[in-house]
């Protein structure tokens, strides 16, 4: 039997009045309420309680947000010395340190994220990011190109303007600062629009942005949903670039916003992740990776291992440490050190990984653990894997976006690449093998903007993130960043006397 902690905490936890906060949008100078003067609640997904009541952007505010970004970006922020930037990035890391208790109760508290994992996890790449993004805002030079005798010709590279970034719930503060860190070390400033369900720490965020010393206007925290908000900044006439990381059906929605001034557009959108393990894999450390790769975040995962090809003559024993690993997980309360999984982040997504689970029972692949809600109250959903899927199920090809692994066998080579790179994403992909030659062919085949070899999951700030077709465009992360946030300008002085 599964090792669940007892799911009390409905009634274990503090009331709804205690935790109830107001939360206004950060535009300019502080914070104020919608135009509309309307709220909307967010929850705890752990104990299905009103968390807080924030206010419901839309576009007024957008418009309010998108002025104050531009007035900060043509006056005093444009006017920053390049190394003033990586100065007030490197005293906003100070603050997420010196205020990283609230910011981790308040991102657990309102994504469900155990409190264990954003400590590991979450804020040490928040950190990261942040510093080396620091690092990057006086390094950010064009070139002297000798294309003629009579001119001085050079390149600079300008921030780009005003940036919309809309982020999603599974990583709140994390993907907001992989946008907003770059974003302004390039000398941008931003309008950010947090998921509706997770708009606590960006607002935080904002807060300590003003804190550190960023001028009014340079990062604005709009909260709202997504087809009046969202879609508001990313149609706005005067921003100049949205950064966006979501669904692909929202992504096309985006781009579609986007064509009306030709704004420039990055898009980080979904996954259907193969993690392939070969016969001569370290199978007991490929199953620890498998399991934590589909069922970190409860498989909230843009990069979820959520296919695990495994070649046949393994398959059996693979599949029993694989699901050995799922029943020992422990789900329960986010804020106990011990908690290896919480819930999903609301009532919509469980029910969606619920149907989904269905949809693989009805197609007649074999459920060999889980399946089923874990618990009456918070949106749990206990780890899931089933065996004997097919190529071409809808558990096999869809993000489900939840912790259900799909165990797909294979015989060669031949059929495993065929099978890692037969969907519509691009994301990532993992290989198990201690053959070097193999895994250099397969990285080499394998068509995702990341490979992992032997390992599965990590990312660095320093590396270039992002995928092609329905995982989306552009790279976020290392230098690559800098491209999405600035124009190159070509300057020619003649020299002629
Ligand atoms: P979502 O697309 O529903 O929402 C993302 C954001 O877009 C939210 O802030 C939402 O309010 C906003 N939005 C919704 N409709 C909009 C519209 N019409 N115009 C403008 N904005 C709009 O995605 P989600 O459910 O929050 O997140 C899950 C998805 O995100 C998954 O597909 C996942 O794979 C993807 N994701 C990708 C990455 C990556 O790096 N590639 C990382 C995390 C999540």
């Amino acid at each position: 039997m599964p090792i669940y902690a007892p799911n009390n905490i409905c009634e274990a936890f503090v009331s709804a009045q205690d935790l109830a906060l107001r939360e206004d949008a950060l535009i300019g100078r502080g914070r104020r309420p919608a135009v509309s003067g309307r709220y909307f609640n967010t929850l705890d997904p752990a104990t299905e309680q009103t968390l807080a009541q924030v206010a419901e952007g839309e576009s007024a505010d957008v418009n309010e947000a998108v002025a104050a970004a531009r007035a900060a970006f043509e006056g005093e922020w444009g006017h920053a010395r390049p190394a003033e930037r990586g100065h007030a990035l490197l005293r906003l890391a100070d603050l997420v340190r010196q205020n990283q208790e609230e910011l981790i109760a308040l991102e657990s508290h309102d994504s469900g994220k155990p409190v264990s994992a954003i400590r590991r996890q979450d804020l040490p790449a928040v950190l990261d990011t942040l510093t080396y993004y620091a690092g990057w805002a006086d390094k950010i030079h064009g070139q002297v190109i000798p294309a003629r005798t009579d001119a001085l010709t050079y390149t600079v590279r300008e921030p780009i303007g005003v940036v919309g970034a809309i982020v999603p719930w599974n990583f709140p503060l994390m993907i907001s600062m992989w946008k907003v860190a770059p974003a302004l070390a390039c000398g941008c400033t931003v309008v950010l629009k947090p998921a509706e369900l997770t708009p606590l720490t960006a607002l935080r965020m904002g807060e300590l942005a003003l804190q550190a010393g960023f001028p009014s206007g340079v990062l604005n925290v709009v909260p709202g949903y997504g087809r009046t908000a969202g879609a508001a900044l990313a149609e706005h006439p005067d921003v100049d670039k949205v950064t966006f990381t979501g669904s692909p059906a929202v992504g096309r929605q985006i781009l579609r916003s986007a064509a009306g001034n030709l704004k420039r557009v990055t898009l980080e959108l979904g996954g259907k992740s193969a993690n392939i393990v070969f016969p001569d894999a370290d199978l007991a450390a490929a199953a620890k990776a498998a399991s934590a790769g589909i069922f970190f975040n409860s498989g909230q995962v843009c990069s979820a291992g959520s296919r695990i090809l495994v070649h046949r003559d393994i398959h059996d024993e693979f599949v029993e440490r694989l699901v050995a690993r799922a029943r020992a997980l422990r789900l329960g309360d986010p804020r106990d050190a011990g908690t290896a999984m919480g819930p999903l982040v609301s009532a919509g997504q469980m029910q969606r990984v619920l149907d989904y689970i269905e949809v693989g029972k009805n197609e007649g692949a074999t459920l060999a653990t889980g399946g089923t809600r874990h618990g009456s109250c918070g949106y749990f959903v206990s780890p899931t894997v089933f065996t004997g899927v097919e190529h071409g199920m809808r558990i096999s090809q869809e993000e489900i976006f939840g912790p259900v692994a799909s165990v797909i066998p294979f015989t060669d080579e031949e059929e495993a690449l065929r099978l890692a790179n037969g969907t519509s994403y691009r994301l990532a992909a993992g290989i198990w093998s201690a053959d070097i030659a193999r895994v250099h062919r397969f990285a080499a085949r394998l068509k995702a903007g990341t490979v992992w070899v032997n390992t599965f999951g990590p990312t660095d700030v320093r590396l270039p993130w992002g995928g092609a077709r329905e995982s989306g465009f552009g790279r976020e992360h290392g230098e690559s960043a800098l491209e999405n946030f600035t124009e190159p300008k070509a300057v020619w002085i003649n020299t002629r006397a």
